[in-house]
């Protein structure tokens, strides 16, 4: 048992001043008994993030599947406060996608990663951005299929175009395997976007970026994913792919219940200035803005869900708990883990971060341990 006293805990409705305490690993119900106290002065305590979608972090990335490589990646992101994350993958061969699908269930099984997120390869080409345009291809359900299997139950996500022939039936073929399908990189018109959510479609990716922009007289993509209430909307919230007013437009649209921050951070998070690769495609990080070489397409971005949530504070201007559950709660509803993650509540994993006063994360507990 360890009791925290003195926190300010962020709870979804608002923030509690006392104490929380865990038993087990898991966030327990107010007893008298009382052991291992320690006092945070006041400090608040939040849930552990939960990042959908991610490629990377500290020089290693997703991408090759390669165990030692992709645990480098998770561990950085779980030191910054990101406790329970997802591995996502750009287009790639066929066979680059098997290796590395095959390669992250491993990690999955072993409760490093929450799963795997296909971000192609059906992607629209006029909406690429950093991926390979030569890669690209109509949705295949053989190939789907041979990636479900290898994933072993832990392919969660699947980013795709739904405008592309053979996509809505892809769709449901997800939804029916347990994988969600997300909408994104696309040029759809706001009906076909309806016509993916319709057949069971449940995230909108990186809302405003890759996708064809909103425009008062076809909404496209934004507006449909915006006005359905079964679909959440991931937002890159680094400053750069979204500036702070449109962050403040999707919040009031959509609230927090239905906004989920991500990362979309490649191997150059937490490295700096310098050149990377992102599924084959070169990429240079100047200032912390990662862009492809030679072109201005932004290509992921160089934060970490610590950044994403203070940022959501500091300059979006959320309230703490709304910035939290944007940073928790939601994406762990997206992926159907709320039962488990994603906010303080008795029973859920003691899953927890200590901000101190700069709202910077100080400590890291994970299943009740910290790190
Ligand atoms: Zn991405």
């Amino acid at each position: 048992m360890t009791v925290l006293t003195n926190a300010r805990v962020v709870l979804p409705d608002g923030v509690r001043h006392g104490e929380l305490r865990i038993e087990a690993g898991r966030i327990a119900a107010p007893s008298p008994v009382t052991e291992d106290v320690l006092d945070l002065a006041g400090r608040y305590v939040i849930p552990g993030f939960v990042d959908i979608h991610v490629h990377g972090g500290a020089g290693a990335s997703y991408q090759s599947g390669r165990g030692e490589e992709a645990r480098r990646a998770a561990e950085f992101h779980l030191a910054a406060g990101t406790t329970t994350t997802i591995a996502s993958l750009v287009t790639g061969s066929p066979g680059e996608l098997a290796d590395a699908v095959a390669g992250l269930a491993d990690l999955a099984a072993d409760g490093v990663l929450a799963g795997i997120h296909l971000e192609g390869p059906y992607l629209a080409r006029e909406r690429c951005g950093a991926h390979n345009p030569t890669l690209l291809r109509p949705p295949d359900a053989a190939e789907f299929r041979r990636l479900v299997a290898l994933g072993r139950g832990h392919l969660r996500m699947i980013t795709l175009a739904p405008e592309l022939p053979g996509a809505l039936d892809l769709v449901r073929e997800a939804a029916d395997a347990g994988v969600i399908a997300a909408v994104g990189h696309t040029e759809a018109p706001g009906a076909t976007a309806r016509a993916a959510f319709d057949a069971g479609a449940r995230v909108a990716t990186h809302l405003f970026n890759a996708m064809r922009p909103l425009h008062h007289r076809e909404g496209g993509p934004i507006a449909a994913a915006l006005n359905d209430p079964r679909v959440i909307v991931e937002l890159i919230a680094d400053g750069v792919h979204v500036e702070s007013g449109v962050v403040r437009l999707a919040f009031e649209a959509a609230g927090a219940g239905r906004v989920a921050l991500i990362t979309d951070a490649m191997a150059a998070a937490g490295m700096g200035d310098g050149d990377y690769r992102l599924g084959g495609m070169e990429v240079q990080v100047r200032d912390g803005r990662a862009t492809l070489a030679g072109g201005s397409s932004i290509a992921g971005s160089t934060i970490t869900m610590a950044d994403a949530f203070r940022r959501a504070v500091t300059e979006v201007g959320l309230p703490i708990e709304q910035a939290a559950e944007a940073a928790a709660l939601t994406p762990a509803r997206a992926l159907g883990i709320d039962s488990r993650v994603g906010s303080l509540e008795p029973g859920k994993d003691a899953d927890l971060l200590v901000l101190d006063d700069d709202l910077a994360v100080a400590r890291v507990m994970k299943g009740g341990r910290w790190r």
